[in-house]
């Protein structure tokens, strides 16, 4: 490949897709086509890919978790196989954890795709960007696509609510690299994406449920700080009954109002005014647990948000309805082919394996490691290994090695940042938002002398590259201020030292005080703590014991994780079935040339004999109350020989009504293209309606259901069944809204020849 010029370098891209339609495979182009791009990549970038980024490469391109160590390339790793399926034109999509490196990988790697004539996407855009549908389709139609799994998962949910094929954006999904594969499948996967809509009604339960809720005793009510559960017990239903004066609030017939009970139950219990939200100028603002700040704009889902500021007493902001929703596991599913990178996938693989079937493959460095990984610190106080922290950091930063110190949260960040203060040591604070200015505060992390206090979400996908005579220091010293709930992160920041062979050095310090082990940790800690919090003096503890219970309750907090993760994909798997059959009939309505008047034909056939089935015992009255409900505004009469008993007088009149009002409008519309289309938008606008109020019930009764779960009754199966049965409902109702979208539209032509049709 060296040898060829630019030109012929360039005309590879031509060749390999000619093969490719002469039917060679994607496989059998590998070794040419990987050469190819090598060779692009020095010449547009400077850059030649080692031996193991090849590797790397070949196990993306087979369907495998690559896991390489921070430093060693995975962005340059990642074009090989993006390359390779960029060429059969289906689209190869990679995900980043953030805005800035997906704008920030396609710039500078897709020089080298359009060098070589493949096109590129990027699927970000600004917040107040107007994207239209054409900017979108280029995005998705692309042969390589830069995005982010949250843009990448509401790109799909909106692509499913359009009305028409020409606003549809997105083609089939084909193959996709996820960036921090671990953390984004699994960590972001624990709650669903959800694309909220239309405002629902605003109810009135909120209020008495509210009131309701302040009047229980303490044994009408169950709570488990730990477990963040609380529901009614049988004496709190029991007397939920009494009180408003109901049967049996477990019943259908009071599903709502047991959800807003629920509701004001977790609102008084499991929320905390200043810890979990704010009030601030009679709005209820929600904090973000980690960073301690508001988070502006966000609300809480399916009501609970509501249920606070009832009980806040401010004013109550609109609900809105759930749209569609989709977890990350079925989106990722739904890729043919899917690959992932990330620097510590392997201690992860089994749960890999079993939610994407993902195998992860461990690519060796490119030069070996040199970082020295030293045992834990642990301490019994918080005092005490703040001390010990500062202490060590005071004696490394003498030497003038460069030292990156990572704590959990930003509110212990701060700490540290306001003790290195006061010992007169100059620092960097990388907690803010601006990912783009991390990603140059990170560049400098590593010069002489440099000193940067950091939370681990800081600075993601960004290398730390040591200063001038730093190596001889002893490279990078990564100070680890606790354990984190996940033993994958922790990885992740020793990674930050000794990455492409250089020298470097973690150190982990603890406290038996320490969020982790408070929650996760075994019980004789805690004894221990309590025995010997007011006598410690400085001691480290150094008993073999100890490290123990740090990794014990590092494995507890990563097994609740997981737990919490198929619980998700558990409850998402109905409606994940439900999702694809819905979408796929859209589709096929959308993408079908063919006329849908013959099943609409169908349909009011069968829901005449429906209706005649169902009420047998008509009156004119009631015949002429669902007439005109369901098919004229303006029904009048019947004829001289009309007979309510007789099936047949009915059927006839019914079909009467639908042949001449679908003539009517036809004579109107009077162009067959848009005759087809005002069905097929009569019947979309049903299924979508239907839809969406499905989407949404199901989102309610998940919390209902999983408060119901501890109370003796199987909320999984409950759940399942209802979900079922609301989905059979759902075919009868789309039916019955198909029959009122076509007959009580409006059509109107104005004289300019415009034709507008408003629905109900
Ligand atoms: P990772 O995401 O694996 O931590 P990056 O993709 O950010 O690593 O790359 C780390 C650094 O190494 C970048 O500055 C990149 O330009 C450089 N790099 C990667 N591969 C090569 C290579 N083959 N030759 C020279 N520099 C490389």
């Amino acid at each position: 490949m060296e040898k060829l010029s630019d030109l012929e370098l360039q005309n590879q891209t031509i060749l390999f897709r000619q093969r490719l339609d002469d039917g060679e495979t994607l496989d059998d182009l590998l070794p040419e086509a990987f050469a190819t791009i090598r060779e692009a990549n020095k010449r547009v970038l400077g850059m030649f890919a080692y031996d193991v980024q090849i590797l790397g490469g070949i196990a993306l391109h087979q369907g495998n978790i690559a896991e390489m160590k921070t430093g060693e390339g995975k962005t340059l790793t990642a074009t090989f196989p993006l390359y390779l399926n960029g060429l059969s034109s289906k689209g190869a999509i990679l995900v980043t954890t953030n805005d800035y490196l997906a704008k920030r990988d396609a710039e500078e790697m897709g020089q080298v795709f359009k060098w070589l004539g493949l096109t590129v996407g990027v699927g970000v855009f600004e917040d107040d960007e107007d994207v239209d549908t054409e900017t979108r389709k280029a995005v998705y139609d692309a042969d390589v696509t830069y995005t982010t799994s949250t843009a990448l998962g509401f790109d799909y949910l909106t692509d499913n609510l359009v009305a028409s094929k020409n606003e549809k954006f997105m083609r089939d999904f084909n193959y996709v690299i996820v960036d921090e594969a671990d953390e984004v499948l699994l960590d972001s996967a624990q709650t669903p994406l959800i694309i909220s809509g239309s405002p629902r009604v605003q109810s009135n339960l909120y209020d008495i449920s509210d009131q309701f809720v302040q009047t229980l005793s303490e044994e009408e009510y169950y709570y488990d700080e730990e477990d963040k559960v609380v529901y009614l017990t049988s004496k709190g239903s029991r007397y939920a009954d009494e009180y408003f004066d109901i049967d049996d609030l477990y019943s259908n017939k009071n599903f709502e109002l047991n959800r807003h009970i629920n509701l004001a139950l977790r609102a008084h219990n499991l929320y905390k005014k200043n810890k979990d939200y704010v009030v601030e100028d009679d709005e209820v603002k929600l904090l973000d647990i980690r960073t301690g700040r508001i988070l502006e704009g966000t609300r809480l889902q399916s009501g609970i948000h509501q249920a606070i500021e009832t009980k806040e007493k401010v004013k109550k902001t609109k609900e809105s309805r759930a749209m569609g929703s989709v977890t990350y596991q079925s989106l990722f599913n739904m890729f043919p082919k899917i690959a992932g990178m990330s620097g510590t996938a392997k201690i992860a693989e089994d749960e890999l394996i079993s939610t994407y079937k993902l195998p992860v493959i461990v690519i060796p460095t490119n030069t070996p490691v040199q970082r020295i990984d030293f045992p834990d610190k642990v301490y019994t106080t918080l005092p005490e290994k703040l001390q010990a922290t500062i202490d060590t950091v005071k004696e490394i930063h003498k030497t003038g090695q460069p030292i990156l110190l990572v704590s959990g949260t930003v509110d212990i960040s701060e700490i540290y940042s306001k003790l290195l203060l006061q010992e007169g040591i100059a620092h960097s604070v990388l907690t803010a938002k601006n990912v783009a200015k991390e990603a140059l505060i990170i560049k400098e992390a590593g010069q002489l002398g440099a000193v940067t206090v950091a939370t681990p979400l800081a600075g993601r996908g960004t290398d730390i590259k040591l200063g001038k005579g730093v190596k001889e220091l002893g490279g990078l010293a990564v100070i680890g201020t606790e354990r984190m709930p996940n033993s994958r992160v922790d990885w992740q920041l020793r990674g930050r030292a000794g990455r492409q062979g250089d020298p470097g050095m973690s150190l982990f310090f603890v406290s038996l005080e320490d969020e982790i082990l408070i929650n996760h940790g075994p019980k004789w800690v805690r004894r221990y703590f309590k025995n010997h919090k007011d006598k410690s003096q400085g001691k480290l503890l150094t008993q073999k014991r100890f490290r123990r219970a740090v990794a014990q309750a590092q494995e507890k907090s990563e097994d609740a994780a997981v737990s919490a993760r198929n619980f998700t994909i558990q409850y998402d798997e109905s409606l994940r079935v439900q999702r694809k059959k819905i979408y796929a009939l859209r589709d096929s309505l959308i993408f079908d040339e063919e006329s849908v008047k013959d099943e609409i034909d169908a349909i009011f056939k069968e829901m005449i004999k429906y209706y005649i089935a169902h009420h047998p015992k008509r009156t004119l009255q009631s015949l002429r109350r669902y007439i005109l409900d369901n098919y004229s505004y303006k029904f009048q009469y019947y004829s001289q020989d009309f007979d309510i008993r007789s099936d047949h007088s009915v059927y006839r009149l019914l079909w009467h009504l639908y042949r001449n009002e679908t003539i009517r409008k036809e004579e109107i519309i009077d162009n067959p293209e848009k005759i087809s289309e005002f069905y097929r938008v009569s019947i979309l606008k049903a299924i979508d309606e239907c839809w969406i109020e499905q989407v949404d019930h199901l989102q309610q009764l998940k919390s209902v259901v999983s408060t119901r779960q501890i109370a003796q009754r199987n909320g999984m199966f409950e759940y399942y069944e209802e979900s079922l049965l609301s989905y059979d409902r759902l075919g009868e109702e789309v039916k019955k809204k198909i029959i009122r979208n076509v007959m009580l539209s409006s059509v109107d032509k104005t004289p300019d020849g415009k034709h507008s049709i408003y629905f109900v």
